[in-house]
């Protein structure tokens, strides 16, 4: 058997070295590194694949954040609620621009914004919803979008984990992950689904006054040459990466299919046993799918995660480690909980469903390389320990 990995993405590189090795040599050919062709090149796919006006592309996921932020002018004290159950960047750039975070709980099925906590956490103050798409599942946009108008706020979707992922309004009408709220920002981290040899970011907007703002904002603040009408940032993607990515992006659905593929036999393996829960795909708020499918894409499970339920999930982890299959804790701490994050108008009693999952929830080996006889191995050994 091949080792295991939690991602792989040697496996995945030697299957497309060629094309992946021709764009970068382009890169070295012409020696436009910074703002070479390549980079217009994979905008422009971009945003043909996930039909958006504008994609700007940017240095990393978290850089995305902050731009988005900074284009849509939210000011110092304005109120902006997030997930408490999600990585620390989308946080910390709400602090960083000394806006105010507020964190609320999260949905026990999908992991993702519970709607009735971000409803509660609405004051005059508030001004903008992030949603995080975490580990590759969509938020419930329906009433994320519902609740926004209602109340005047912005939408910034954090589509780090989710890029590729489609969104099925209760109307039947679909959308790119992303591409819903006034603005989408997306990492392209090695191990996010579509990662680039590096470090990558982007922003996607419909809107052609945000757009234009923030290209001015990713570069310094200028729009034109040595004239700076705002406080800008630096902010690129560079010709390199733009080439691993463009040779990527054609491969992102088949991708996507892959890791769904990975998560029916992980599901299937884990189906009737009590002291597991496995992931739940919703295609929105209204139907859950049940089974995972391969048409309604609206999860791409950049992680794979289950609920180990007797008590016994740091057991798993360490046993897991010991047999060879890495796995992992995300996340294991709650923001709320986080000593950069913590704040008075917290209660525990506000974070019953991010305060078990922390406890609860394991990672598991997750890419578009994992074959039958690995997957086989993994599940066995998991059924094993925790029967
Ligand atoms: C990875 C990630 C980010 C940050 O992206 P970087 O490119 O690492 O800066 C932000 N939000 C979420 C949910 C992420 O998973």
């Amino acid at each position: 058997m091949k080792k295991i990995q939690m991602v792989d993405l040697q496996g995945q590189y030697q299957q497309i070295k060629e094309t992946v090795n021709s764009s970068i040599e382009e890169v070295l050919n012409s020696s436009a590194y910074i703002n070479g062709p390549l980079v217009h090149e994979f905008q422009a796919d971009l945003e043909k694949y996930l039909g958006i006006k504008h994609v700007i592309p940017c240095a990393n996921g978290t850089d995305a954040l902050q731009i988005a932020m900074m284009g849509l002018g939210l000011e110092q004290g304005d109120e902006v609620i997030t997930a408490d159950f999600t990585f620390a960047a989308t946080v910390e750039v709400i602090a960083l621009l000394k806006l105010t975070p507020v964190l609320v709980d999260v949905d026990i099925e999908t992991y993702n914004i519970d709607i009735d906590a971000l409803k509660k956490a609405i004051t005059p103050k508030t001004k903008a919803i992030v949603p995080v798409h975490l580990f590759g599942q969509v938020a419930n946009m329906d009433a994320v979008m519902e609740i926004a108008a209602a109340h005047n706020l912005f939408v910034i979707e954090d589509n780090a984990q989710a890029i590729g992922a489609d969104y099925t309004y209760k109307n039947g009408t679909k959308k790119k992950a992303g591409t819903i709220g006034n603005v989408g920002t997306t990492s392209f981290f090695p191990s996010k689904n579509l990662g680039c040899y590096g470090d990558g970011g982007a922003i996607f907007t419909n809107d052609d006054d945000l757009a234009h703002r923030i290209r001015g904002i990713v570069n310094h603040g200028m729009y034109t040459r040595y004239y700076h009408d705002v406080v800008g940032v630096n902010s690129r993607l560079d010709s390199i990466q733009a080439g691993v990515l463009k040779a990527k992006l054609p491969h992102l659905d088949t991708y996507c299919n892959a890791r769904r593929i990975a998560a029916q036999f992980y599901n299937n393996a884990f189906s009737s046993n009590p002291h597991i829960i496995t992931p739940k795909t919703k295609s929105n708020a209204t139907k859950n799918c049940g089974e995972i499918c391969s048409t309604c894409d609206c999860h791409v499970f950049h992680q794979y995660t289950l609920q180990i339920t007797n008590g016994k999930r740091d057991e798993l982890h360490k046993h897991l480690l010991e047999k060879g299959i890495p796995n992992a804790i995300y996340y294991p701490v709650a923001l709320h909980s986080q000593k950069a994050y913590t704040d008075s108008r917290y209660n525990e009693s506000d974070f019953p469903v991010t305060n078990e999952l922390i406890k609860t929830v394991i990672s598991l080996p997750m890419h578009t390389e994992l074959d039958q006889e690995q997957l086989t191995y993994i599940t066995k050994t998991i059924l094993d320990f925790v029967n």
